[in-house]
């Protein structure tokens, strides 16, 4: 009945518009560690440019340019500033925004994106917590956040906040791509979202030891989403709300390097083949994203660069997060990390506020704006 009284309709066009923006390319260079060997990398004054030296080498290998290279000295809070901050400025503002970190496994993905060390925490959590102090700031708006934690991993999609659900599926509606039936929990603070990092980080260990695998080999995705109201006036039939949607998805990308032919037997072979399948089809959207003369792009061919398609140059600002190490040993795949990197800096994106007016019933304000999946509230 509640939706039968509600009626949506878009504004004239978006209020705004970022036509010709492009994915933003970070590069965070972690120290050696243990028996690593430093030296392989050099950065410019500028922080935009880094060269790669192979060992006993002092002619530089390649050279790279990005929106910003981080040094191994930079912290948490240096890399929220270049990658993160501006983004989430955008999605309390009803845009879509998408933080994806890529590199081999070892390479400090998952410590940048969702470190819970208390004296580096990462992006996921600053996210929350900044998101939480904008509301609180802002007491002319009503918000409701929500939030997701699934993994890919050989192409079956895992809600790590209710593991029993390990095939979920990815539907599309006029509001964009989503995961139908993933469990959407509200959160009111940022000890929420740490606490739910945690619930399906333990269950991501859970789900693994069982399989005897690596989770280095899935990807883990946050999604966050945050519902802005704001009251425009009652009229006899009910209230008038504007209302703004932004969601943003926070990937922590499976290892980017090749696996070894020795490993590849068994489940092995079929875990390498599925996760070439996710990583080679995101290498080749983001080829055919960066040529301008590029018919098709093959979002399609994966559940990954399915979800993600609106990240790579639909309705979304992303940020890229390039993490290699400082280490002779790695130059190899560090290589192809920074040539992957380089090439998603010619991938462009058309972000657009997602605002609607909804007209409903005051005994409908929670309602949802789609015909999406039940959200709970069971923290
Ligand atoms: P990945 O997720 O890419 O496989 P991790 O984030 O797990 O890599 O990092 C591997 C190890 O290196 C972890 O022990 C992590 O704490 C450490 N590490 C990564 N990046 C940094 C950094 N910038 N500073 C200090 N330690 C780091
Ligand atoms: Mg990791």
């Amino acid at each position: 009945a509640s939706k039968a009284a509600r009626r949506t309709g878009s504004l004239n066009g978006p209020a705004e518009n970022t036509l010709g923006e492009r994915v933003k390319v970070v590069v965070r260079v972690r120290p050696p560690r243990g028996q690593e060997t430093g030296g392989a990398i050099g950065l410019d004054q500028n922080g935009t440019r880094l060269v790669v030296f192979r060992e006993n080498s002092v002619v530089p290998q390649s050279e790279f340019e990005y929106d910003q290279v981080l040094p191994p000295s930079a912290t948490q809070a240096d890399v929220y500033q270049a990658a993160v901050q501006p983004i989430v400025a955008d999605v309390m503002n009803g845009y879509n925004g998408t933080i994806m970190a890529f590199g081999q496994t070892g390479a400090g993905k998952t410590y940048t994106l969702s470190s819970i060390q208390p004296d580096a925490i990462g992006m996921m959590p600053r996210a929350g917590a900044e998101i939480f102090e904008e509301i609180s700031a802002d007491p002319g708006n009503e918000y409701t956040v929500f939030m997701s934690y699934i993994q890919i991993y050989m192409e079956l999609i895992q809600d790590l906040l209710r593991p029993e659900n390990e095939n979920l599926q990815i539907r599309e509606s006029e509001n964009g791509v989503f995961v139908a039936g993933v469990q959407e929990v509200e959160v009111k603070g940022m000890q929420d979202c740490l606490h739910l990092l945690q619930i399906g980080d333990r269950n991501r260990v859970v789900a693994f030891t069982n399989l005897n695998a690596h989770s280095s080999r899935s990807h883990a995705i946050v999604m966050l989403t945050v519902i802005k109201r704001r009251r425009l006036g009652a009229t006899s039939r009910g209230e008038v709300q504007k209302v703004k949607v932004g969601k943003l998805f926070i990937v922590d990308l499976a290892g980017s390097e090749r696996l070894k032919k020795s490993r590849s037997t068994g489940l092995r072979a079929t875990e390498a083949k599925s996760i070439n399948l996710s990583l080679t089809t995101l290498g080749m959207c983001i080829n055919a994203r960066a040529d301008p003369n590029s018919q098709h792009v093959p979002f399609r061919d994966s559940k990954l660069t399915r979800l993600l398609q609106e990240s790579l140059g639909g309705n979304a600002k992303t940020s890229l997060v390039i993490a290699v190490a400082n280490a002779i040993e790695h130059v190899d795949e560090s290589l192809q990390t920074l040539q992957f990197g380089a090439r998603a800096m010619c991938v462009k994106t058309q972000a657009v506020i997602n605002e609607r007016v909804d007209y409903k019933l005051v005994s409908d304000l929670t309602s949802r704006l789609d015909t999406r999946d039940e959200r709970t509230s069971v923290l």
